[in-house]
């Protein structure tokens, strides 16, 4: 059975992926990076989600000779251009300060009528072989941002972002709900083709 790593220390996120690689009927083993202690962390030195998961990626599967998948994911603001984005994690200044990511956002925006508060998740899901062979796919979640915070499931931003033809925010949801619609869900999702292409 072909091993793959997934570069995360999130248990959630391994989960995930390796219930959709079941589903799909993949026999691959999926291990979290935390198996492999020695490997470096990689700095997101990219200026896309999909340069980032492909820094990732290719560190991890050069570390520890296995196929490797990483993620890079974040929240794009229609009236700020795309950003956040590749700063999602640290807006407000520190890295992983997700109240005060949200806070910063929403005092940001806090002039910004209804019509004009449409937002994504975007995330891109980069596999890499020891050898270079890359690919990369992305998936978005549309949807529009509250005025205030609602909801505790999630993490980050998911108070704020209200999915398309929802009425609940992203913290509303379960997690089962979330998975299904998420960006993380359908970047991953598509890998399942990508994984089968090169792995067999
Ligand atoms: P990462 O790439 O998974 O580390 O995510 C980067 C940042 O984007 C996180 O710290 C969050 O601020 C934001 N983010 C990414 N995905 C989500 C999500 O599903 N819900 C809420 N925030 C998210």
């Amino acid at each position: 059975m072909t091993r793959l790593i997934l570069a995360t220390r999130n248990a959630g996120k391994i989960t995930e992926l390796r219930s959709i690689l079941a589903d799909a009927g993949l026999p691959h083993e999926l291990v979290g990076a935390d198996a492999y202690p020695d490997v470096p962390d990689v700095k997101e030195t990219g200026v896309t989600f999909a340069e980032n998961a492909l820094l990732k990626a290719h560190a991890l599967a050069r570390a520890t000779g296995l196929p490797a998948v990483a993620d890079d994911s974040g929240l794009c603001v229609d009236v700020l251009g795309g950003a956040p984005g590749i700063f999602s994690a640290r807006w407000a200044g520190r890295h992983g300060d997700d109240k005060a990511n949200l806070d910063l956002l929403l005092a940001q925006l806090s002039d910004i009528a209804e019509e004009h508060r449409g937002a994504s998740f975007a995330c891109a899901a980069a596999l890499a072989l020891p050898d270079g062979t890359e690919r990369v796919v992305e998936g978005r979640l549309d949807g529009t941002l509250r005025h205030a915070p609602a909801g505790t499931n999630g993490f980050g931003y998911d108070p704020i972002l209200q999915p398309e033809g929802e009425t609940r925010t992203c913290a509303e949801l379960t997690p089962a709900e979330k998975n299904a619609i998420s960006h993380r869900g359908k970047a991953f999702r598509a890998l399942v083709p990508v994984v089968r292409e090169l792995l067999g």
